[in-house]
């Protein structure tokens, strides 16, 4: 048997690749080689390479495109970032005809992409098997069965055993290898042997999370933690990094959570490696799991950044997120990492711009407040995710119909703006934030 995976193109007004990758395809494509099914992967979100960082980051490769129907009064160049559909329809004529496609869409606003892909594979193999997966049709499972056409199954995220079912049925065959995607030790690692060239490979330490956030969709995607042994991270590292791989990602959503038995052990074990590894954290940090001995180890283990997630300094903001963090438990943290060797510019905070209903002066006062500390203010603007409590809440006071159609959860088209927090306040927050980093007195 033959398999495709496809990550697709996407369409966006902004997106740069901060080490995104598309795990759970990658992982799933591992599984099938497992069962001797031969896979192909065409990813579509190509970079510039000629501008890739040191850290393995890149500008997606993009063009202007035409706005649909739907986003025609936004005022804002609509791009496609990746490769073209005829690129892509032209890689799908290079590939022997496949018994079986998987394509992924990871953000919900980024359907249309998959969508795309699905019918121009459609058209080339119209025999095969279309599956679509990944973050969208998880979030938005009924929007996905409507919107998108030709698929023969849509899976969620905890539908492996559906997945493996189909396969079995559809195929007349028997899979000897069906682990549980929450099964890390016995899942093989993600296949980024099919990429020319491994950049960085993102390390999956665990699914799920303690906390309850309003904003975020983890504790409806994956209701229970669920960790992966240390061993089995660390044995990862030593096998890429023997196919030449530096640079490692964590994107954990509670990469900390239990620090003495999870995290401390594992940065231990990176430490004893006989080759030293950068590793890179997009994801935010929580700050109230950081003391002095795990600030030194993320340092020493090969951190080369650390961003903590604050969202917001106003107590009443940070009591409605969710109350993990507040400002005397960040200076804390923050002091840790500074007393263990990092450097101001190596530690950044995130902060929630856009909430429903929020003042733009919070976000000021709240990057004031970075400033005043010396870390660095990175300003995450709000995406209003289906199935969270904020959503649920506020979705029908947002500006566009974010509830019918996913295209509108887009946080560049700040569905939540109001006279008291405007497009034109974020735009000088934005411009505020980059100022008040570059001024701040990193010699402090
Ligand atoms: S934002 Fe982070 S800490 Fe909060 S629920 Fe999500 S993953 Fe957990």
């Amino acid at each position: 048997m033959k398999a495709l995976l496809i990550n697709p193109y996407i369409y966006d007004f902004a997106a740069y690749n901060f080490w995104s990758t598309p795990m759970g395809l990658l992982y799933l494509g591992s599984v099938l080689r497992k069962n001797s099914i031969d896979i192909k992967l065409i990813d579509c979100l190509s970079v510039v390479e000629e501008k890739r960082k040191a850290d393995g980051r890149a500008p997606f490769i993009k063009e202007k495109v035409r706005k649909p129907e739907s986003l025609k009064g936004i005022r804002k160049n609509l791009r496609r970032y990746g490769i073209s559909r005829e690129k892509l329809d032209e890689e799908l004529g290079h590939v022997e005809s496949p018994d079986l496609i998987l394509i992924t869409s990871i953000m919900t606003y980024w359907y249309t992409g998959a969508k795309d892909a699905l019918e121009i594979a459609r058209k080339r193999f119209p025999s095969s098997k279309i599956v679509l997966g990944g973050i969208y049709p998880s979030l938005c499972y009924e929007h996905a069965k409507v919107a998108v056409e030709g698929a023969d199954l849509i899976v969620r995220n905890n539908e492996a055993e559906r997945f493996y079912g189909f396969v079995e049925r559809e195929f007349g065959v028997t899979l000897s290898f069906k682990p549980s995607m929450y099964d890390f030790d016995a899942l093989p690692y993600p296949c980024f042997d099919l990429y020319d060239k491994i950049h960085f490979v993102p390390l999956l330490t665990s699914y799920g999370c303690t906390y309850r956030c309003t904003f975020c969709a983890t504790p409806y995607m994956h209701p229970g933690i669920v960790r992966r042994s240390a061993g089995s991270v660390i044995n990862e590292i030593v096998y890429w990094h023997d196919r030449s791989v530096e640079k490692y990602v964590i994107y954990d959503d509670n990469f900390l959570y239990g620090p003495g038995l999870y995290a401390k052990p594992l940065l231990r074990g990176i430490i004893k490696l006989p080759f030293p590894i950068s590793i890179y954290n997009p994801n935010a940090l929580n700050a109230s799991l950081i003391d002095d001995e795990l600030a030194n180890l993320l340092l020493v283990a090969g951190f080369k950044e650390v961003r903590i997630g604050l969202e917001a300094i106003n107590p009443d903001i940070q009591k409605s997120l969710g109350g993990k963090v507040n400002q005397s438990i960040f200076e804390r943290a923050v002091g840790f990492l500074l007393n263990a060797g990092f450097t101001h510019d190596s530690i950044g905070a995130y902060i929630l711009a856009g909430l429903p209903f929020q003042k733009w002066e919070d976000v000021k006062n709240a990057i004031d407040y970075l400033a005043g500390l010396g870390v660095n203010a990175h300003i995450a603007e709000y995406t209003p995710i289906p199935h969270t409590p904020l959503f649920e809440e506020f979705y029908p006071l947002a500006r566009y119909p974010i509830a019918d159609d996913p295209v509108y959860q887009n946080n560049a088209l700040f569905p939540f703006a109001w006279e008291g927090f405007t497009d034109k306040n974020l735009l000088f927050l934005k411009q505020y934030a980059r100022e008040k980093n570059g001024l701040v007195d990193k010699s402090k």
